[in-house]
This record gives structure tokens, sequence and C-alpha cells, in this order.
């Protein structure tokens, strides 16, 4: 067998790339992934330092049992490489009664026995006095929620992996997937690699090499902000939870206050289409920086006027918001999880056991139905 042949080749080492290389790695397998930037960057869906997880999913109940061994996962990364990704801070969830996200949470905590705390806006400004809500506010509070370390989950699979085997080739651009008969081939700008089997996570560049996507998939220019903030109230050591809200201008989220960065706050919904991946503007846009700004003004008073740091990522997003996960219509040896839609960090670790359960023909224990594609018109 050539020294480009591997059994799984695992495309794109991003969020879930990185821990379909991990799963399949652990299980013995001789797997390859392949990337065009270095591990961990800054170019793709997978930087800007934090990545929200919470338990109570408001976007739709079926996520919570993948949720829920996403977080086992995490831990299991966290012990086996030595170094914490996730940090429990607990989140607020604000929002009208009748709204998405307060109701949204509800649902899945009473689905799935699920503790959570409701408060009226009153007690909850009781609680949390560095917060401030709007009349129409109630607040779902969840302790079992907060935020991972981004770049180092990443890091650490693709270690990880690479302890258990696998070998890495990140200085590569891959320009198709071929399906031969004995085998898939996968040409890049640096020479051909074949695979019996192949896991396709390329982020924002699905659409580009999957066909079948090339329609479905959108992606969203996302900006990340930073300000400065009293440690003393918004830091995670002083107590202060993370955060989503649901307000009249959109939903906004954020982590506490780092001691080296300050406080971290963005938009979850809106964002400019983005038609090249690569080229995406990353200058700072000052109209969505006061965008943010007025949110904090609003709703957590007391963080400084000062900026402190900003970056851009991007959103791919599915038609309905709700991951793809599927094998190929043309050749069911190619598997796939696109469209994370803005919200698929956190399952990462639990995807990439699902996508190598999938390229393994192990049967998943999860319901995946929500996620595959022929629910999407063509
Ligand atoms: C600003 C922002 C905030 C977010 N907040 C949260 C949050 O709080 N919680 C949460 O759960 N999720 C959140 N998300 C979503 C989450 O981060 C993404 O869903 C997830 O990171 C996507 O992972 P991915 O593996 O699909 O893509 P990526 O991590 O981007 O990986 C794709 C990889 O494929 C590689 N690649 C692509 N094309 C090629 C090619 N042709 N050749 C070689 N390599 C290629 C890329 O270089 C990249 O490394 C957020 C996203 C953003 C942008």
């Amino acid at each position: 067998m050539s020294k480009r042949h591997f059994d799984y080749l695992v495309l794109g080492l991003g969020g879930a790339g990185s821990a379909a290389l991990y799963h399949l790695a652990r299980r013995g397998l001789h797997v390859a992934g392949l990337d065009r930037f270095p591990i961990a960057h800054d170019r793709g869906s997978s930087h800007g330092h934090t990545r929200l997880i919470r338990q109570s999913y408001f976007e739709h109940p079926s996520y919570v049992p993948l949720v829920q061994r996403a977080f086992e996962l995490w831990e299991q990364v966290s012990e086996d490489h030595g170094r914490d990704v996730y940090y429990e801070t607990g989140i607020i969830e604000a929002g009208p009664q009748e709204g998405e996200l307060v109701p949204g949470v509800l649902a899945s905590a009473a689905e799935h026995g699920l503790e959570v705390e409701h408060f009226t806006r009153e007690q909850a400004a009781q609680r949390w006095p560095q917060f401030s809500f709007a009349p129409e506010h109630s607040v779902v509070y969840e302790q079992r929620a907060g935020f991972l370390l981004v770049e180092q989950c990443v890091s650490a699979h693709v270690e990880l992996a690479q302890w258990a085997g696998a070998e890495t080739f990140c200085d590569q651009s891959i320009t198709s997937i071929e399906s031969g008969s004995e085998a898939v081939r996968v040409n890049t700008t640096r020479g051909a690699f074949t695979a019996d089997r192949v896991v396709v996570t390329l982020g924002t560049w699905a659409r580009e090499l999957l066909p079948e996507l090339s329609q479905q998939l959108t992606v969203l220019r996302k900006p990340l902000h930073w300000f400065d903030a009293d440690e003393s109230q918004y830091s995670r050591k002083s107590g202060c939870p993370s955060f989503l809200f649901e307000t009249e201008a959109g939903h906004y989220y954020g982590f506490p206050a780092s001691d080296w960065r300050g406080l971290k706050v963005a938009r979850h919904t809106g964002g400019d289409l983005v038609q090249d991946p690569l080229t995406v503007d990353r200058t700072l846009d000052l109209e969505e920086r006061d965008d943010v700004h007025r949110f904090l003004k609003k709703y957590l008073p007391c963080v400084t006027d000062t900026p402190t740091d900003h970056t851009v990522c991007m959103y791919t997003m599915s038609p309905d918001g709700h991951f793809i996960i599927d094998q190929c219509e043309d050749d069911p040896r190619i598997v796939y999880a696109a469209g994370l839609s803005g919200h698929g960090f956190k399952f990462t670790s639990a995807l990439g056991e699902v996508l190598a359960d999938m390229a393994t023909d192990t049967k998943s224990p999860f319901d995946l139905s929500l996620f595959q594609r022929s629910r999407l018109k063509n």
C-alpha cells in the first residue's frame, strides 16, 4: 500500500475534525487528518478563546443527550491530556416569557428532568446585581454550564490522536474528493491521498467540496469583542456566570472576564453573508462594536467603555439552524458533519465519536434523525 493510503482520512482538523481524528485513533485505526492551516488556527470557526456549553438546550430538546455525552467526553479530554478545557460558571438565560429562549430552555429541562432555577426579573436582579433585565424578562439559571477553551480543545484532541498513532498533514489545501472503485481519492495542493473511508469536517468550506451541500450552507461573518470589566463583579472567580439574552435587538451572549483580556460579548443573531471565507473582512467595524456596547450598557451596566480586543469568526448555517450529519448520497464511504450553525462547538467531542461510529459502521446510541440531510429540500 502507498504511504499516502490510510484506512480513514479526516478532512479538516478544526472543532469536529480534531475530535473525529481522536476517536478513530483511540480505536487503534490507521488514520490521518488533513488541514490547510496549522492546528488551532484563527481562520475558520474554532477560535476566539471561549465557547459556551449549556445543557437545557433551547434550540431543541433532541440535542440534550448529545450535549450530556459531550460534557463527559470533555472531562475525559481534560483528564487524558492533563489540562482543563472546561470551566463551569453556570449560565443565566434571560428573555421574554413568550419568546424563544426561556420557553425553549424550560421545555428541554422538563423533557429531560434537568435542574434549572426560574426567576422573575426582580429576583434575578437581586441575585446578580451586576446584571439588569428588561421588564418583559424572566431568567433561568443552570449550574451545569460554562465555557470551553476553544483552541485548547482542538489542540488537545489532535495531540491525543497523535499520541494514539494518528498522522497529520497541515500544509495542504484539499482541492477535490473523488469516489474511486477501490478507495476514495482526496486531491490536495501537495498530491493525492486515498482512503477506505473519509470523514469530512470542513466547516465553512464544506459547501465547496461536497456538492450535495452546495445549496444548503450559508456563511456568516461574526465579530467578537472584549471590554475591560471590574473583576470584583464580572470575573469567574467573583462568581459571575456566563450569559445569554434574548432582547428586542437580537440574541447576545458572553463570558465572565478573564484577567488578561476582559469580558467577551457577541451577538448571536444577524451577521453579514460571506462569499469567500478565505478573504472575509477581519477588520474592526465600529458599528458592530457599538451594537454590543449598547447591549452591555443596558444589561451589564458596570462593564467599562474600554474595548480591549476583537476578532472575526464565521458561522456556517444550515437552512433550519440544525446540524447536518450524514453519509454522502452518492458514496456512503464519505460521512460528514456540516452546518453547525453557530452552536456546534460544545458538541464536537461527541460529534467526533458519532462520526467515528458512522465511519466504522457502528450503531450510534443517539437519535440523529434531526440531523439527516433528507429533512432539507434540495
Ligand atoms: C464567533 C463564534 C462564536 C461561537 N460561539 C459558540 C458557542 O458559544 N458555543 C458553541 O457550541 N458553538 C459556538 N460557535 C460555533 C462553533 O464554534 C462552530 O460550530 C464550530 O467551531 C465549527 O467547527 P467545524 O469543525 O465545523 O469548523 P472549523 O473548526 O472551522 O474546522 C474546519 C477545518 O477545515 C479546514 N479546511 C476547510 N477547507 C479546507 C481545505 N480545502 N483544505 C484543507 N483544510 C480545509 C479548515 O482550515 C478548518 O481547520 C461559535 C462560532 C463562532 C464563529
